[in-house]
């Protein structure tokens, strides 16, 4: 796709933004609790059994369609289908890249919005069992804004609805079960903010982690924040045993203002923190992402300064090579710079682990997924663009936020 001349009246987006249609305004089945769907079928004069026939439709992998529901009498299910959405992915497009171990899909939901998902499969090695993770979306696009992601490209179009998260990973376990393969983890790194959309991640999380419904180990679900303090406190009261990561990316709050603009609103120590009083009330060992990021974030200074950030703490960090994202001059460090950096860490006593890349080629790897990507636009168009980013995100975040601070 080659750019187009200057001066043409385009400005294209960088992104080409979906119709946007009309909601749909049936509630998602695999959003509402279990007790709803069963007073639901108490009201229609259903039997108790009914409720454990159409939750299994639901979460057993099978129950995508009204004609998946197959042990249901036809005009229960027909009832069924005029009041929920069985699946809230209106439409799924699935590529596949590293030898077919990593599958990107686009989602389309009821509106026209597009969002994504990513499956890695990692095979068995040595006493490791095989795993497949599925990192999946929030929210349509992002508000935080953060320079190297290309969601943060995008702006912010919509929260997910509590249904729309966990039929993201509904489609890969029935894609998985297909290859005869379980779905083991989940992570919550596809496009969105999750702790700007608490309350659905949330239900979404404790759908999927209920022994009753989705039934996936709550320790198998990481949850990855840019740092949201309100949304750590509500996870901190509620004690799950999910796993928090925190996408750190610098330690020096001037680059980090820059890096992650939500540093400006939640300081990187109170951030740090939070996530200490996390690890103490669940016992569990918060992850920290730092993207690598060429001359920008990958010095020995910057290495020295987060492991003192660190010090002490519950602590596992996750070195990532920036995945190349269009529009940004900025690129991954050498994997010299990105070992050196690593070994700084490891001096002062810290977890540190380098994350290879997957699915680089369809642009399915962290910060790259922006729902098709338009080519490359003329700079003007560009400039254009970033400049109306900004003034949608900081319009975003202040809507969002709670005043002050
Ligand atoms: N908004 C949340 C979760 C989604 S982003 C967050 O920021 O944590 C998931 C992870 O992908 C984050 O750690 C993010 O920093 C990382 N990421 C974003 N853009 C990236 C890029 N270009 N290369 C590598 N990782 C990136
Ligand atoms: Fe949003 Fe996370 Fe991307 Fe930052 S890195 S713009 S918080 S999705």
């Amino acid at each position: 796709m080659g750019s187009k001349a200057e001066g043409e009246p385009l400005p294209r987006p960088l992104i080409d933004p979906p119709r946007v249609g009309q909601r749909d305004p049936r509630p998602g089945a695999s959003g509402l609790p279990l007790a709803e769907v069963r007073s639901w079928l108490d009201e229609r004069g259903q039997p108790d059994y009914r409720a454990r026939q159409l939750a299994d439709h639901v979460w057993s992998g099978s129950g995508a369609t009204g004609s998946d529901l197959r042990t249901l009498p036809v005009a229960l299910r027909e009832e069924i289908e005029t009041a929920f959405r069985l699946d809230t992915l209106v439409s799924t497009d699935v590529s596949q890249a590293d030898a077919g171990l990593t599958d990107k899909a686009l989602h389309q939901l009821d509106d026209g919005r597009v969002i994504e998902s990513v499956l890695m499969r990692y095979p068995a090695r040595g006493p490791r069992r095989p795993r497949a993770t599925v990192c999946i979306s929030s929210q349509a696009g992002c508000a935080v804004g953060c320079p190297f992601c290309a969601t943060g490209e995008l702006g912010f179009w919509r929260d997910l609805e509590t249904a729309e998260i966990v039929d993201q990973v509904r489609f890969w376990r029935r894609r998985l079960a297909l290859e005869g393969r379980r779905l083991t983890n989940v992570v919550f790194m596809g496009m969105g903010e999750p702790l700007l959309n608490t309350r659905r991640v949330l239900e979404a999380a404790a759908a999927l982690s209920d022994p009753e419904r989705f039934a996936l180990g709550a320790r198998r679900i990481t949850i990855s924040t840019s740092g949201v303090l309100p949304g750590i406190e509500q996870m901190i009261e509620l004690r799950p045993q999910y796993t928090l990561a925190v996408s750190l990316h610098a330690a020096r709050p001037e680059l980090r203002d820059v890096l992650v603009p939500l540093n400006r609103r939640y300081p990187v120590t109170t951030i740090v923190e939070a996530a200490a009083r996390y690890a103490t009330a669940t016992g569990r060992r918060p992850t920290y992402e730092y993207v690598m990021i060429d001359a920008i974030n990958d010095t020995r200074q910057d290495a020295v300064e987060l492991s003192r950030l660190l010090r002490g703490q519950l602590a596992h960090v996750n070195l990532i090579p920036m995945n190349p994202v269009a529009h940004t001059p900025w690129r991954a460090s050498s994997m010299e710079r990105i070992e050196a950096f690593a070994a700084t860490l490891r001096r002062a006593g810290l977890r540190t682990t380098v994350r290879r890349n997957r699915g680089l080629e369809i642009g399915a790897a962290c910060g790259q997924l922006a729902a098709e990507r338009a080519g490359a636009p003329p700079p003007a168009a560009v400039a254009r663009r970033r400049e109306l980013l900004v003034t949608q995100s900081a319009t975003a975040l202040a809507g969002r936020l709670p005043a002050g601070g």
